[in-house]
């Protein structure tokens, strides 16, 4: 969080609303692109070092307007690559940001907000209750910190080639924060991304999934994580407002907008809760000949909550299982273990951060 001033933050407008910007303090629209460019593709967000804008425009953005980047209080790098970020929300909790690197791409996975209210179960960021919402300042603020600190890849791409909403908070909760931070993703002037990177998960709130169809047709990841409404009810609360069925037919509805996309079905394998061959097969039976692909997520513990994750027996037959029954499943990977850097662990509390602090330098100092 940035300390209140008078000055417009420009960091997170989108391009329409950048371009007014310019226009109220006197310059012409296309100094919005310019801009655009030296802060999200350059990674400058010092107004004196735009060197194509003139001397006098550079001093009147630093009368008028800021940057407003967050507070990195962390960083803490994993033996496997894996980095975790930790910034400053300004109210007690922080909010976290984790670079996965693997041979063919590097993911960043990005927070919508402090906390959730959805209080799913088995997530910890769901245990700590919801604060607020970030703002599109804060959202792409975490993807600027990770594109300027960590380096391009030996082929010259840009270390973060794929951005996942699977952090902290629940993107479609956060709808009027989240657009601008899309349109800045796939913007040409900003990162440029391919819309099928850029990928917004959710437990599933159907109107904004409706909506989001219309206004920025990115990858859409679904945490469906149970095949009957009962037990959904319990695992993934939402589920009581938006029940399977209306969910899955606004996803249909949204792949085929999209000339049949695929959607990706999240589902956290519990032991004895949802992993059984049944499940599979209920599982099967909702998704089949539908343009779905299940992502199994090996259930990551956390202080203070129940459940335990599937062997990695029952999690490779529930897999086959669906395999057998035509659909396209895979196990997601845990990266980041040293580091509590896994879905769901994302707690952030101030009171964790003191702990990890001490422990950070351990850990970069292991990995040099
Ligand atoms: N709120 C959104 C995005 C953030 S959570 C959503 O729920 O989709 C990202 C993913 O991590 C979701 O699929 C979520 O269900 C999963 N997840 C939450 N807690 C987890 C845990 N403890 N272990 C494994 N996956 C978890
Ligand atoms: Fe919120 Fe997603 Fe966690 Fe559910 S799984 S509590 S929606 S962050």
């Amino acid at each position: 969080m940035t300390e209140a001033t008078n000055k417009k933050n420009l960091l997170g407008l989108p391009q329409s609303e950048l371009e007014q910007f310019f226009v109220s303090i006197g310059e012409k629209p296309f100094r919005a692109r310019q801009l655009m460019q030296w802060v999200y593709q350059r990674g400058v967000a010092d107004f004196a070092r735009m060197s194509d804008l003139s001397l006098k425009l550079r001093e009147k953005l630093k009368s008028s307007a800021e940057l407003g980047l967050s507070k990195e209080e962390l960083r803490q790098d994993s033996a496997d690559g894996t980095v975790k970020w930790l910034f400053s929300s300004g109210s007690g909790q922080a909010v976290e940001t984790v670079f996965i690197p693997e041979a063919s791409r590097g993911t960043l996975c990005i927070s919508s907000q402090v906390g959730c209210a959805l209080d799913c179960a088995f997530c910890a960021t769901g245990a700590q209750g919801f604060n607020r919402n970030l703002s599109a300042a804060e959202i792409i603020g975490q993807v600027w910190h990770a594109m300027t600190q960590l380096p391009r890849r030996p082929n010259g791409d840009a270390a973060v080639s794929n951005i996942v909403f699977m952090g902290m908070g629940e993107p479609l909760a956060n709808y009027r924060n989240l657009i601008p931070v899309l349109e800045l993703l796939v913007s040409d002037w900003a990162y440029g991304l391919s819309r099928r990177r850029v990928t917004v998960s959710t437990s599933g709130i159907v109107s904004n999934i409706d909506k989001l169809a219309d206004d920025c047709n990115v990858a859409l990841a679904v945490s469906l994580h149970a095949p009957n409404d009962e037990l959904r009810n319990r695992l993934v609360p939402i589920n009581k407002m938006h029940p399977i069925r209306d969910l899955l037919d606004s996803c249909w509805r949204y792949a085929a907008k999209h000339s049949n996309r695929f959607i990706t079905f999240e589902y956290v394998m519990l032991r004895d809760v949802n992993d059984s061959l049944e499940h599979a097969d209920q599982l099967a039976a909702l998704l089949e000949n539908k343009p779905a692909k299940v992502n199994l997520i090996p259930f990551n513990s956390f202080k203070g909550n129940e459940f335990k994750r599937s062997s990695a027996e029952t999690i490779r037959h529930f897999q086959d299982r669906l395999r057998e029954r035509g659909l396209v499943a895979t196990t997601r990977k845990t990266r980041g273990d040293d580091i509590d850097a896994a879905c769901g662990q994302l707690a952030g509390k101030v009171s964790d951060r003191v702990r990890t602090r001490l422990g950070e330098k351990k850990v970069r100092l292991a990995v040099g």
